[in-house]
């Protein structure tokens, strides 16, 4: 591939550090269109979030994608005083993790949830946000 046919869709990701140029870059069309996915291997069932093109278990590339839905259980969270640079004008946010049983999710918390009620082990919504620099990307809310 040359460099002027990069493929950089991951450009418009704005939360985790993935690589730019990746197979999975159909992680930000799903994002535009209001889904957030992971991939799911045909072959021996495991499932990858962050999305892989290829199955980390048994090797495959017959993958396909499904969508994170309803609620996963709150791992653990914490509240970031200090961030990477890129991320500095964001704070404070809380990063946080979600186990959605077959996988787990990693992201951060809605700038409006309120710290005081939420406890590890409740319910909560992976949802994709909109930054205020037109960036996207997913958070965590907490279930209705
Ligand atoms: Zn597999």
């Amino acid at each position: 591939m040359s460099k002027k046919n990069e493929d950089v869709r991951f450009g418009k990701f704005g939360t985790v550090s993935f690589t730019r140029t990746t197979r999975v870059n159909d992680f930000i069309d799903h994002l535009e269109s209001g889904k957030v996915m992971y991939t799911h291997c045909n072959t021996c069932g495991a499932d990858f979030f962050p999305p892989r093109a290829d199955c980390a278990g048994c090797l495959s590339s017959d993958m396909q994608w499904r969508e994170v839905t309803g609620t996963g259980k709150l791992v653990s969270y914490s509240q970031l005083e200090f961030a990477p640079v890129g991320f500095d004008a964001d704070l404070p946010y809380s990063i946080a993790l979600l186990d959605y049983g077959d996988f787990q999710v990693f992201g951060r918390l809605g700038g409006d949830v309120d710290l005081a009620e939420v406890m590890i082990g409740m319910p909560m919504t992976t949802v994709v946000n909109e930054l205020p620099n037109g960036q996207l990307n997913f958070v965590f809310k907490i279930a209705e």
